[in-house]
């Protein structure tokens, strides 16, 4: 393992590298006003490069996170669901929709519980497994409470969930089928994220929450360095993605970072990160202005009030010279059916953003000929 050490993203402390480190003990998990103290995970870049290097024949032949081992904070694959390895499809009818030279889809509806969620998940449950913990938890509007269900099935390991008391009997009957501990919590993410951390801490389970778990952005990030292998290393002009906690797009930032040091990209994309304009902290944040009042949007899964991982995502998205956008709902539909209708790929509500938010760009800056990839972070059809 290649992980040296832990630097908060808030205070700069750094802390050695522990099985079970969480937020830096100083900054602990903040409150309304102010950022929690989310870890970073640092490693021997010299080192990784030369273990990416020497690689041995079966982790090359792999397609799944555990290819990129020798970046991530375990010693060993586990025997897991196969989380990664997606589909980068091009999408030359959406391009020519957009005027733009060439856009991919990443197809994260192609992982295991059809969602992007399930390279954190991989990471969480590989830890947690090496360590001997039966117990696992995670709050979660929908997605990464489904994804930990489903890898905890196939392991034979306990899965407590918190959801919103509003998640979709859709939701509620994939947790079901997964034979998740449920607890249904009422008020909003935030509120569930609260009683989630309180019920970990006093049973001893080991946390999914992404964020706070230090490692869990380390199995996020995988989608950049697979992006990077498939151009061969010829990064497009943009890449998106929607954002919640923010959690996902800081990921892939630090992926293609590290996919430019360890030779396997030329240069850094710029992100484009896109929240609901009923929910946009982020949005308002990057533009120096003060959050709103939350609104409703059908996007649930960025329905976040509260981001965790704030500090993390804007310096990735300043650092690529990217940007936010805010999209409504309605310019959210007319992707989704574009990108079924248009690229044969069907997004939740949720992973369409992304397509809506770099046309949103698209009519503010000027992209002709550009190129693109658009993260298509989940595909389990609501109604
Ligand atoms: C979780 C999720 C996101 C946002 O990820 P964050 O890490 O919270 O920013 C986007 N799309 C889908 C489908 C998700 O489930
Ligand atoms: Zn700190």
């Amino acid at each position: 393992m290649h992980c040296t050490r832990l630097r908060c993203l808030r205070c700069d402390a750094t802390y050695p590298v522990r099985f079970d480190a969480y937020l830096c003990p100083r900054c602990g998990p903040g409150d309304s006003g102010s950022d929690p103290g989310i870890l970073d995970v640092e490693y021997d870049e010299p080192a990784v490069a030369r273990a990416w290097e020497r690689r041995d024949p079966a982790l090359r032949g792999r397609n799944d996170v555990f290819r990129y081992l020798p970046l991530l904070p375990l010693e060993s694959p586990e025997e897991l669901l196969p989380a990664g390895g997606t589909p980068l499809l091009p999408a030359p009818r959406l391009a020519a929709r957009l005027g733009l030279g060439t856009l991919y889809v990443k197809d994260e509806t192609r992982n295991p519980t059809r969602c992007l969620k399930d390279r954190a998940t991989a990471v969480a449950v590989a830890l947690a497994a090496a360590a001997g913990k039966s117990d696992l938890y995670c709050a979660s509007p929908g997605n990464a409470a489904i994804s930990l269900a489903g890898f905890c099935a196939h392991r034979g390991l306990a899965c407590h969930v918190f959801v919103p008391r509003d998640a979709s009997p859709e939701r509620l009957a994939w947790l079901e089928r997964f034979g998740a501990d449920v607890k249904l919590c009422e008020g909003s993410y935030d509120q569930a994220y609260s009683e989630a951390e309180q019920a970990g801490r006093e049973n001893g389970w080991y946390s999914r929450n992404c964020a706070f778990n230090p490692y869990l952005v380390e199995g996020k990030k995988t989608a950049a360095l697979e992006i990077a292998e498939q151009l061969a290393g010829r990064l497009p002009d943009l890449v998106v993605s929607p954002v919640g906690d923010g959690c996902t797009l800081a990921a892939l930032g630090k992926g293609f970072r590290e996919a430019v040091r360890i030779g396997l990209a030329d240069r850094m994309p710029r992100l484009l990160g896109v929240q609901s304009d009923a929910v946009q902290p982020l949005v308002k944040r990057f533009a120096g202005e003060s959050p709103s009042e939350s609104g409703r949007t059908r996007a649930v899964s960025i329905r976040v009030q509260r981001p965790r991982n704030a500090i993390r995502l804007l310096r990735e998205i300043e650092a690529s010279r990217g940007t936010m956008v805010a999209v409504s709902d309605e310019a959210i539909e007319a992707a989704r059916e574009q990108l079924s209708a248009e690229a044969g790929v069907v997004a939740e509500f949720t992973g369409a953003a992304a397509l809506a938010g770099l046309a949103a760009l698209a009519r503010r800056e000027p992209l002709a000929g550009a190129s693109a990839v658009v993260v298509v972070t989940g595909g389990r059809e609501e109604a």
